[in-house]
């Protein structure tokens, strides 16, 4: 179900996961100018889009290869895995690595001891608590540096 009409699209970005990275990724992809288009499972996952937004929403499962090929999946240059789920990311990520050949594609992974898997499928990966814990260290050691002076 496409909720914004149809749009012409070719070169594009996919993101999966309208929650709370999603939305926000979305949205600022769309301002700076880039064709998005985002897929969620529920219908109200798409209020979290800023009005700004410019793209495509499109309702459905995205484990389900019908929903990617409705949005085009074949055109897309880039997909980004952002559901709450690591499995359901990895599904989707190597569906559009291996079947659909989608040059970028990257993926939330939670639990970061997996992402042996990830690169073995050549599936960049971002893991929101390795990210948390770096900038937490670094912000501490700047905050211990300046005490110094
Ligand atoms: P958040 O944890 O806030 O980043 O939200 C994750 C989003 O991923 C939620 O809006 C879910 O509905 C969505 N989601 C989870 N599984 C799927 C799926 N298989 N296909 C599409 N969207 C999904």
């Amino acid at each position: 179900m496409d909720l914004f009409g149809t749009k012409e699209l070719d070169g594009y970005t996919i993101i999966v996961g309208c929650g709370r990275l999603g939305a926000i990724l979305a949205s600022k992809l769309s301002d700076s100018g880039e064709e998005v288009l985002i897929i969620d499972k529920y219908k109200d996952a798409f209020t979290k889009l800023s009005p700004s937004y410019g793209g495509i929403a499109t309702l459905g499962d995205a484990t389900e290869i019908n929903v990617l090929q409705d949005a085009k999946i074949e055109k897309a240059t880039a997909l980004i895995a952002v559901t709450d789920n690591d499995n359901t990311n990895i599904m989707v990520a190597q569906l559009a690595k291996e079947i659909f050949h989608v040059d970028y594609v990257v993926s939330r992974l939670y639990d970061y001891e997996r992402e042996c898997v990830y690169q073995e499928f050549d599936i960049d990966t971002i893991c929101p608590s390795t990210l948390s814990a770096n900038e937490i260290v670094r912000i501490l050691s700047v905050s211990k540096e300046s005490n110094k002076k």
